[in-house]
């Protein structure tokens, strides 16, 4: 058995009766960067956003002041202020796509724009991409209706506006890994932005650490059961993925992998360290990609095989979404930003700055990560090789939970490349993260089954 250094358990995570505490460590940038998001700027955004009367994807273009035209050409305008400041990393395009026509589901052929701010990563080595994305279109209950006002300060005004304050942030530091801010189009009608986008990705071979949709993240109160509450939010992650091959599918069978999937690590990874960044708020994780007859930008980005979750507020006020605005039977309706809570808002950029900060600062994921199958033993061996982009690794994290548990339990930190543990491989799961001198953790990596000799 080869020797190994865990150097100490660093984190007791889960349910667990009398377990340790918890060891915060915050690195003093992200948690300054996190510290900025401000509750102000989210609501002038979204009053921005608001005053184009409506951002329906048949709505006027040419229209300085109304429709989506305007909105788009208003977010790139103002992603373009922080160029200078990034030192010309920062660079705004459009991604114009055709959709509709003849027969289909939107009967005119419709040019649309994607707004996208990419922040060019200062390793020109390191081909890591990180995403975030959020939808500018809006809508009322007709879904072809094109000019009534359709405000969408939550759907989605709350998760552009997270993400122009994150333009606004980060772009003024420098990391490592290049990361592309997605203002999509085309959601409310078929995911047409987001599919654009995806195609593109594919086609470019992007190599994509994660992609984090935000769609609908301000509001606090539910419809029906009047429930209160900003301190939680959801992070959507599918199981079984829906780009599948059949090898894949019985390796994910084999191993039991079926809640250990690349965006099921994501999850978990956002909840992990979005908790370590901001305060009064739980992430939790939903195990499905996503609401009942509801979509969202991720599942074009999943259909390709990459890592992509949907952020979502707990609580969803059904009177506001879709609705056309005012006053029917003592209910208001409409996606008006009264219904917008801006702390909240606040609090969810927060954890999407602190993850994608921290995915920028880390090393790559570690590769060949295998756990022995080979021989009866009620010790397991893992072993794995370095990265093969970012930075070398101080070394690496071992996650292990029972089988039963959602959120890792233990964390060891271990600094050669195998480790044997005193426990059954068949009672836990594993996996392996890199992680560098300041704690910034790559995503975790599910082994696959590795033989006893090298
Ligand atoms: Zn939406």
């Amino acid at each position: 058995m080869k020797r190994y250094l865990a150097l100490f358990i660093v984190i007791m995570l889960g349910i667990q009766v009398s377990s340790a505490q918890q060891i915060i460590r915050r690195d003093p940038l992200i948690s300054s960067m996190v510290g900025e998001i401000s509750h102000d700027s989210i609501e002038a955004y979204i009053q921005k956003l608001v005053s184009f009367h409506t951002r329906h994807n048949l709505s006027v273009q040419d229209d300085p002041d109304i429709g989506i035209g305007a909105a788009w050409n208003w977010v790139k305008k103002e992603f373009e202020k922080y160029v200078p400041g990034s030192g010309a990393r920062l660079s705004v395009e459009f991604v114009n796509y055709t959709v509709g026509g003849e027969g289909q589901r939107m009967e005119k052929e419709t040019e649309l724009r994607n707004v996208i701010a990419t922040l060019k990563g200062t390793n020109p080595e390191d081909d890591r991409v990180l995403l975030i994305s959020a939808h500018l279109d809006s809508r009322v209950e007709d879904n072809f209706d094109s000019t009534t006002f359709a405000p969408g300060a939550n759907d989605d005004g709350s998760g552009v506006a997270a993400i122009m304050e994150l333009v606004r942030i980060m772009s003024a530091h420098e990391f490592p890994v290049t990361i592309k801010y997605m203002i999509l189009t085309g959601e409310e009608q078929g995911l047409f932005g987001a599919s654009a986008m995806a195609d593109i990705a594919s086609e470019e071979n992007w190599n994509i650490v994660a992609l984090l949709n935000n769609d609908m993240i301000g509001n606090s109160g539910s419809s029906g059961t009047l429930l209160n509450d900003n301190m939680r939010v959801r992070v959507f992650s599918e199981g079984v993925p829906a780009f599948e091959t059949e090898q894949m599918a019985r390796m994910r069978s084999y191993t039991a992998g079926e809640n250990d999937g690349n965006a099921r690590q994501l999850a978990r990874y956002i909840k992990e360290v979005g908790e370590r960044y901001v305060d009064q708020l739980d992430v939790t994780l939903v195990y499905r990609n996503d609401r009942y007859g509801r979509g969202g930008d991720h599942t074009p980005f999943c259909r390709k095989g990459f890592t992509a979750v949907r952020i979502c507020e707990f609580n969803e006020n059904y009177h506001r979404t879709h609705t056309t605005p005012g006053e029917r039977d003592g209910i208001m309706y409409g996606d008006l930003p009264e219904g917008v809570d801006y702390e909240y808002v606040r609090k969810n950029a927060g954890i999407n700055l602190a993850t994608l900060a921290n995915l920028a600062l880390s090393p790559g994921q570690p590769v060949n990560a295998g756990i022995v199958v080979s021989g009866l033993s009620n010790s397991t061996t893992l072993r794995w090789e370095k990265p093969e982009t970012g930075k070398e690794p101080a070394g690496y994290y071992i996650l292990m939970r029972e089988t039963h548990q959602s959120m890792w339990q233990k964390k060891l930190f271990v600094t050669d490349t195998e480790v044997t543990l005193p426990y059954s491989k068949d009672n836990y799961f594993f996996s392996v993260q890199s992680v560098d001198s300041e704690g910034h953790e790559s995503l975790p990596v599910f082994p696959g089954p590795a033989r006893r000799i090298r």
